[in-house]
């Protein structure tokens, strides 16, 4: 499987948003895009002046949101043809197939501090979705699905220890997490609102079905 092994940093960068990739450093003043530099675009040259092309807008809006969920092309073409051929908004199905893996949810519930460490948590075999074992990223979760931690001391410590790291976190309300053992419920599919990436689905459609 491919990866991206470069700075995350330039990712945000390029896109000229806080796409929250490496956890708490995300959320202080080291963070590049908190800087507010005039051309935040990685390179010599930064951002090209000028109007961006309707392709180029569209490109971007695309690369955002692969970027935020850290998948790559043909993964993502996956979820777009799975999107067009569910019943729906294929903009919205797109992103609540994306909202569903199990990286998403485990860095949601604030078991890890990103979606990297989230996906690192589950291949490493620390996360269990109903009392079985899963070491996939990807895997995707419905509705009433038990998300737990293996029981191991090893497995139990790493998860408490992030979720100590940030007493005030808040969980969604399609997610429903017990902190003390902890364990979560999936009560609900997300809806848009639980996506909070900044981005208009519609222009990735238009993209992805050109
Ligand atoms: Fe880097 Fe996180 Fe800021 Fe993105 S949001 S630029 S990953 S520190």
């Amino acid at each position: 499987m491919g990866r991206y092994l470069e700075s995350s940093c330039k990712l945000c960068r390029r896109e000229g948003i806080k796409l929250m990739l490496k956890g708490i450093r995300c959320e202080t003043a080291k963070c590049p895009v908190e800087k507010k530099q005039k051309n935040l675009a990685p390179g010599m040259h930064g951002w090209r002046r000028g109007r961006p092309s309707e392709y180029g807008v569209r490109l971007r809006e695309t690369q955002k949101v692969k970027r935020y969920y850290g998948i790559l092309d043909r993964q993502f073409m996956r979820y777009f043809q799975l999107a067009e051929k569910s019943h729906g908004n294929t903009g919205q199905m797109l992103l609540q197939i994306l909202e569903r893996r199990l990286d998403n949810v485990v860095y949601k519930l604030n078991w890890a501090p990103s979606r990297k460490g989230a996906r690192e948590l589950i291949v490493q075999g620390h996360i269990c979705v109903n009392g079985r074992k899963v070491d996939i990223g990807s895997f995707s979760i419905s509705v009433g699905d038990k998300i737990t931690v293996k029981n191991s001391p090893k497995s139990s410590k790493k998860v408490k220890q992030q979720l100590e790291s940030n007493p005030n976190f808040t969980v969604q309300s399609w997610l429903q997490l017990d902190r003390e053992k902890p364990e979560a419920t999936i009560v609900a599919l997300p809806g848009r609102d639980d996506i909070q990436i900044p981005i208009e689905e519609q222009l990735i459609v238009e993209f992805c079905a050109r």
